[in-house]
């Protein structure tokens, strides 16, 4: 590993090989490259980019659509930068969030840099991981940066805590369109797309998009700004310039103070996740806790010890520890 000043030197000059670099030492797990890491990140030159994520279950095109609009962003002279979120990090027939064998034509453009997900563990591990390598490719000069994520457990709302506008893909339904999305993505979505809009689900897919921004006007209320709806085709590349429109309308819309306000309340949260985190990584770590850790188990699963007296117990022992 090259030291952080040769890292440093090669990230402003926008070489890659620097930059992955430097993206795999703020991911390293090791207390020897987190020093390093913790002197990099406070050295690295702020950018300001625009940060967006882009989420949707398995199959409903986030791939694709990242590389069309990645494509399109790229062609207008952006410089792209994809990163994934992917806590479970399962391979499925070979392929990973953000890999670069699913995103041919991005991969292979000068002006996109594409890294899959980290596959440290913990959720906290990956996000830590990325919110890091998001502030190498902003260093390195990327100005968009696509966080992409599948909805697993709390993927999504941890993504929504690290980009600016959250961009969530849907597919045509009949039937209640609300039903179909999970809850807590209506509260985090800033645009919604109903991708496939095209060959025969064009038609359906409009209706879809139009069913759900009623829906979502009356879940809102007046006060409250609905999340925009609109319908694109990732594969025949329609109405993806649409759905940047609305995302930079949203980011329009934040202001340059209410953008301020919500990425330091966004680094706040995400101290005391990082700290949540960690306490729990030296709780499992921690020798004094493993000491009892059998025979607190065997004392809760025979009935003999309440859990609340069990909790006290492990917590005494890593206090002490
Ligand atoms: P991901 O799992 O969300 O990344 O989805 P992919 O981008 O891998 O797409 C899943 C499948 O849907 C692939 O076969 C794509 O070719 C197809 N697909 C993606 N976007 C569209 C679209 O806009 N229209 C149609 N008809 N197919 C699409």
């Amino acid at each position: 590993m090259p030291d952080v000043e040769a890292l440093l030197e090669g990230i402003g000059a926008g070489r890659r090989a620097a930059i992955s670099q430097a993206i795999t030492l703020v991911e390293s797990t090791s207390p020897r490259h987190r020093d390093q890491a913790r002197e990099l990140l406070t050295r690295l030159e702020p950018h300001d980019a625009v940060r967006v994520g882009v989420s949707g279950v398995p199959g409903v095109g986030k791939s694709t659509f990242i590389e069309a609009l990645g494509s399109r962003l790229t062609a207008a002279g952006h410089r792209v930068g994809v990163l994934a979120v992917d806590p479970s990090s399962v391979r499925t027939g070979g392929s990973v969030l953000g890999d670069k064998t699913r995103m041919a034509r991005l991969a292979t453009d000068p002006r996109a840099f594409i890294r899959p997900s980290p596959s440290a563990g913990t959720l906290g591990g990956v996000a830590r991981a990325t919110v890091q390598a998001m502030l190498v490719l902003e260093a390195a000069g990327y100005d968009v940066v696509l966080v992409e994520t599948v909805g697993v457990g709390q993927s999504e709302v941890t993504v929504a805590g690290m980009v600016d506008t959250f961009l969530y893909l849907t597919l045509a339904r009949t039937g209640d369109q609300l039903q179909g999305i999970k809850k807590g993505i209506l509260e985090i979505a800033d645009v919604i797309a109903v991708n496939k809009a095209d060959g025969d689900r064009r038609q359906e897919a409009r209706v879809a998009a139009r069913d759900l921004a009623g829906a979502l006007r009356l879940v809102h209320g007046a006060a409250d700004r609905a999340p925009a709806v609109v319908t694109c085709s990732a594969l025949e590349d329609s109405g993806v310039d649409e759905v940047w429109d609305r995302v930079l309308e949203h980011r329009e819309h934040l202001g340059t103070e209410g953008l301020a306000r919500k990425r330091a309340e966004q680094q706040l949260d995400f101290t005391w996740s990082l700290v949540r985190d960690e306490l729990d990584q030296r709780l499992r770590r921690s020798p004094a806790v493993s000491a009892i850790r059998a025979e607190v188990r065997e004392a809760v699963l025979s009935g003999r010890l309440p859990a609340p007296v069990a909790a006290d117990r492990i917590l005494a022992a890593y206090d002490e520890g």
